[in-house]
């Protein structure tokens, strides 16, 4: 195999060839298995690094990634492009929201991972070590979780390196979606590859299970927007799309175990100090109003009646 093959674990693509396989490593003792496409282009160019599944009911998400690294010809790419469309297949199989459910963890909250930890750390050690760590430029798709409805937004990171943020907001606005949100999320995909110096974005469409044709064009359409602007495939520069830059993402949470009353709709315009929507006991008493901290775009609301606390009910972007 020449130097210009793309490796990842077991699999490698020679250049100009494409290849789909599985790639197995050990989790808690067990046989993890990751698949991925390993596209290596004809032309030189950059590494694109494509996840979907960290969440694995963000469905619009893995649609998509499976629609890329299906359809993607080496022929017509300058550059490499790895494709994993479900990072999290236990999660997948059990359609678990928010957590892995080999050790219950937010998968997304565990980046750079440890390979020491428990199965949510080593997954995403392994991940960010031989995938993450292989890009350019790194895109991570996500969208609303079963019981999230939202309105598409594309996160960044600022991690202080002038050169990667810059590049990481560009990624944003070349995406196509129409917010753009700042955030900093300890333990994520997009920080924690921001902070290793590889550009990053992670890009919100789709929710509550469902995943139309629109949701999962938003994704398709933005990579290839962006490999477009890498000038990875033909068609030149994409146009530029209006966007709205929200630099704060504020999450509200619930203080109580109850039932969940929004009183607002995604992509609203809410003012500081409104009222956002109630969580209530079973007779209907207030447990607590949820108050709007400033004035802004509600970016995604938790759509179940059923509410927990310390979950997240909604996020206003300001
Ligand atoms: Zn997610």
């Amino acid at each position: 195999m020449s130097n210009d093959a793309l490796t990842v674990g077991t699999l490698s693509a020679p250049r100009g060839e494409k290849r789909y396989g599985v790639n197995e490593f050990l989790v808690e003792g067990q046989t993890y298995r990751l698949p991925m496409w390993l596209i290596n282009g004809v032309g030189d160019g950059p590494t694109l690094v494509v996840t979907a599944g960290v969440h694995a009911a963000e469905y619009a998400s893995i649609a998509a990634a499976l629609e890329l690294g299906r359809s993607l010809d080496p022929e017509s790419l300058s550059g490499r492009v790895i494709v994993v469309p479900v990072v999290n297949m236990p999660a997948f199989s059990a359609r678990s929201i928010y957590v892995c459910p080999l050790d219950g963890k937010n998968p997304n909250r565990m980046f750079p991972g440890n390979p020491h930890g428990t199965a949510s750390e080593q997954i995403a050690h392994w991940l960010f070590r031989n995938v993450i760590l292989q890009g350019t430029y790194y895109v991570d798709l996500h969208g609303g979780d079963l019981i999230e409805a939202l309105v598409p937004f594309t996160i960044f990171f600022r991690s202080g390196d002038k050169h990667v943020d810059e590049v990481s907001l560009e990624m944003a606005k070349v995406f196509g979606i129409h917010f753009l949100v700042c955030s900093e999320t300890p333990g994520s995909t997009f920080c924690a590859a921001s902070v290793a110096g590889i550009p990053s974005i992670l890009a919100e469409s789709g929710g509550q299970g469902i995943w139309t044709v629109q949701d999962v064009w938003q994704h398709t359409n933005g990579l290839n927007r962006l490999m477009r602007h890498l000038k990875m495939t033909s068609g030149g520069a994409p146009e530029t799309v209006p966007f709205t830059l929200l630099e704060r993402f504020l999450w509200l949470r619930s203080d109580h175990e109850g039932f969940w009353y929004p009183a607002v709709a995604v992509n609203d315009r809410v003012k500081a100090g409104q009222n956002l929507g109630f969580v209530k006991d079973c007779e209907g008493h207030i447990l607590q109003t949820a108050i709007s901290p400033a004035e802004g775009i509600v970016l995604f609301i938790v759509s179940s009646l059923a509410i927990n606390r310390t979950d997240p009910l909604l996020a206003v972007g300001a």
